[in-house]
């Protein structure tokens, strides 16, 4: 796939499966999936400065300041593997995010938005039984799709652990953010005729097909 449709930002509520259908994506059409929670999870990890700082504000789920994400983000895209295009996931999360990222490139005319649209209840229970792997960052689901030994990622062995975000009373400051800061980014794409909405519902191979088929990207 050339790079005419390979710059592609993926917007939903925490739980929609924007992880799992950008990593599925990555790999279809062959460019990097950027995930913004996994690089401060790893400055998280790494204790560096930035790391430390945003920490806090990760564990009562809040989000870290627009221009920060939006270095982070610029020196990520900057990268040679970037010259064909990125998935970004979870960025940008605000309006001026995503401001930030047109002022970036200028707009990229290929931009695709891809909003997941999974019902809140659902997400709730999704993020609930969520365990990610340390390792890979692989995401399992208790009960809908368990690993095959209890604990351990399938895919590399490393162990699975619940994200401190990934608690009760953090979902519910998640997902009021999401309302207030993210959500009005489908109008934003809407506006500029650049969101395809995608049924988030049912299994991560039901929704990819609708997403490819959305993207026109052909599985
Ligand atoms: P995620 O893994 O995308 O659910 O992100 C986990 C947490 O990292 C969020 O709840 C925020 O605290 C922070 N975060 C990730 N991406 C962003 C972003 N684009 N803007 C602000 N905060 C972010």
């Amino acid at each position: 796939m050339g790079s005419s449709r390979a710059h592609v930002v993926l917007l939903g509520p925490p739980g929609a499966g924007k992880g799992t259908q950008a990593g599925m994506l990555s790999r279809h059409l062959e460019v990097p999936h950027i995930s913004t929670g996994d690089i401060l999870r790893d400055e998280v990890q790494r204790g560096s400065e930035l790391g430390i700082k945003a920490k806090g504000l990760m564990d009562k789920g809040e989000l870290v300041p627009d221009d920060v994400m939006v270095g982070i983000v610029r020196d990520r895209i900057a990268g040679a593997d970037c010259a064909e295009g990125f998935i970004l996931d979870g960025f940008p999360r605000s309006v001026p995010q995503a401001v930030g990222l047109e002022k970036l490139n200028g707009v990229i005319p290929s931009l695709l938005a891809v909003s997941l649209a999974v019902p809140l209840d659902e997400v709730v229970e999704r993020l609930g039984q969520r365990r990610t792997c340390q390792g890979c960052k692989a995401m399992f689901h208790e009960t809908l799709n368990p690993p095959k030994v209890a604990g351990v990622c399938d895919r590399c062995g490393a162990t699975l652990y619940q994200r401190e975000d990934d608690q009760k009373d953090v979902i519910e400051a998640r997902l009021e953010v999401y309302q207030r800061e993210t959500s009005p980014l489908l109008s934003f794409y809407r506006q500029r005729g650049a969101l395809v909405e995608v049924d988030g519902t049912g299994s991560a191979n039901e929704v990819f097909q609708r997403l490819v088929d959305g993207l026109g990207a052909g599985a």
